[in-house]
């Protein structure tokens, strides 16, 4: 073939030799990961994304759909596996999906998530003084530190929902949706869950059964039983069930009481109202049969109030270790004004107080406020204020009216990070130190790029894994301010 007509093919994706259609089998080497956990491989320079591979592995693969310049593969078999490859544990790991990293050893999912974070903080945000303490790459004075991981990578998770449905004998299933479809897979012990899920859906299960009690169906909008919540203080051992059903009252509920009762730590037994045709979990009204409506747990030294509607940390192992750095790296001596961004129910801002002055905390979810008051009052601190609002708003507007500075701003947004509104006040009030704590990499390192233009710099970065298995990972970063 000539010259030319290679080069032709080669921009559409193709090359000679190597035109690979829909269905087709191929063999790669995976070379290295996506942000989303797929393995990335190559044939004749064309990129393939291949779910369940681990970088190291040789595999051969079908293809399933193809763009000009890149395509996703499916996994067929593991010609040869890599040294990071190890049996997923779970049996459903693949069709559940909710595990992007079960085939990868949890050494090596650390790395990747440390890595993910230093390159994008390197490429993206163009931080350039970053010195990774334990590999000794780059010289700079902003120290990467090296990533906190679980001790036990598994059953981390205190909060899971499990949705009810029937098989094709009409038997009561639970488990989780298949893909992006709504169709149960039967499961009931996901290995980040804790222990007594499985013993509770049991119950559930057979209740249901006995009384004649139906599951929701979505197509037709009949049947009860939707989902349930199941919810572990992992310091209190205190246990919350909530069925969320499709009815205002559930049959038999001193009955199914009876049975959750002997749960060990059985704390709070209550069935949410949800009546909609809606994607949407939980319903608003929640109806309380047992127990104060509530469960208590702690992180650190701090008590909080979990409800079946509360926003409460899953992992709160990691959480503790995550917010002592946080803490860690606000320095505080006591004497501080400090403002917690994007504050949730207070978890930061009350780790923060027992330290500081004052803290102010800013939230959007009005709910999510009445929360963080309540916990205040619960752990006796009263040097803390709590405002609802956009942290955009709400901050420029008290620095407008008072001018008075803060000595630490942390902030912890959601996904998509900071509005710019929001890092050029921080950048006008001028903190000596402001702490930064992540969900995604990618945005924090567009907003420190913000931060460093307007005068920061960053001395330390820690990631911390809260979500084993799982491609998310959390940064804590602190940033001083350089002298005016
Ligand atoms: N630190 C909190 C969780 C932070 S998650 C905790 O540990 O509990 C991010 C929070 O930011 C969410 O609670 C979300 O409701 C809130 N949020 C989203 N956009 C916001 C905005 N513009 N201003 C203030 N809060 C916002």
């Amino acid at each position: 073939m000539c010259k030319i007509l290679e080069v032709i093919l080669k921009k559409e994706g193709k090359k000679f030799g190597m035109d690979i259609k829909k269905n087709d089998r191929f063999r790669t080497t995976i070379e290295d990961m996506s942000d989303q956990g797929a393995g990335i491989g190559k044939t004749d320079g064309y990129t393939w994304f291949i779910k369940d591979t681990v970088v190291g592995d040789v595999v051969e693969a079908s293809a399933m759909k193809m763009k000009k310049s890149y395509g996703y593969g499916r996994l067929i078999k593991v010609v040869e596996p890599s040294k990071a490859r190890v049996e997923p544990r779970c049996p459903v790991a693949r069709q559940c999906g909710g595990c992007q990293l079960q085939a990868m050893s949890y050494e090596e999912q650390l790395k990747f998530k440390e890595n993910k974070v230093y390159n994008n903080l390197v490429r993206i945000g163009k931080i350039e003084n970053l010195r990774r303490v334990e590999k000794g790459d780059g010289n700079g004075d902003g120290e990467f530190l090296p990533i906190i991981g679980m001790e036990n990578p598994w059953r981390y998770r205190n909060k899971a929902q499990f949705p009810f449905g029937t098989d094709k004998d009409g038997k009561i299933v639970t488990g989780f949706f298949a893909g992006r479809t709504h169709a149960i897979i039967p499961h009931e012990d996901c290995l980040l869950g804790v222990e007594e899920n499985g013993e509770i859906l049991g119950i559930l299960k057979s209740f249901m059964e006995q009384f004649g009690i139906r599951p929701y169906e979505e197509e037709t909008h009949r049947g009860l039983v939707r989902h349930v919540l199941i919810r572990k203080g992992f310091y209190t051992g205190e246990l919350m069930v909530c069925l969320v059903i499709n009815g205002r009252k559930l049959p038999k509920a001193e009955e199914l009481v009876e049975r959750l009762k002997a749960v060990k730590g059985m704390a709070s037994i209550s069935y949410s109202v949800n009546t909609e045709r809606t994607n949407v979990i939980m319903g608003e009204e929640i109806v309380h049969v047992y127990g104060p409506g509530f469960i208590m747990d702690r992180i650190g030294d701090v008590k909080y109030r979990i409800s079946p509607l509360s926003f409460y940390q899953v992992n709160p192992v990691q959480t503790e270790k995550l917010y002592e750095t946080a803490l860690e790296f606000a320095e505080l001596t006591g004497d501080e004004v400090v403002w917690d961004l994007y504050c949730g129910i207070g978890t930061i801002s009350l780790f923060l107080a027992q330290r500081a002055r004052k803290v102010y905390g800013v939230e959007i979810i009005p709910q999510a406020i009445e929360d963080a008051r309540e916990n205040g009052a619960l752990n006796g601190m009263d040097n803390v204020e709590f405002f609802v609002g956009k942290a955009e708003e709400v901050l420029p507007q008290w620095y407008e009216r008072n001018g008075e500075r803060a000595d630490v701003i942390v902030v912890d947004p959601p996904r998509k990070g900071c509005d710019e509104r929001c890092l050029e006040t921080i950048v006008r009030m001028g903190p000596k130190r402001v702490v930064y704590v992540s969900c995604d990499s990618a945005t924090l390192a567009r907003d420190l790029r913000y931060l460093c233009d307007g005068g920061y710099e960053v001395r330390k970065v820690r990631c911390c894994d809260m979500f084993g298995f799982t491609v998310h990972c959390e940064t804590a970063v602190l940033l001083t301010r350089k002298a005016w």
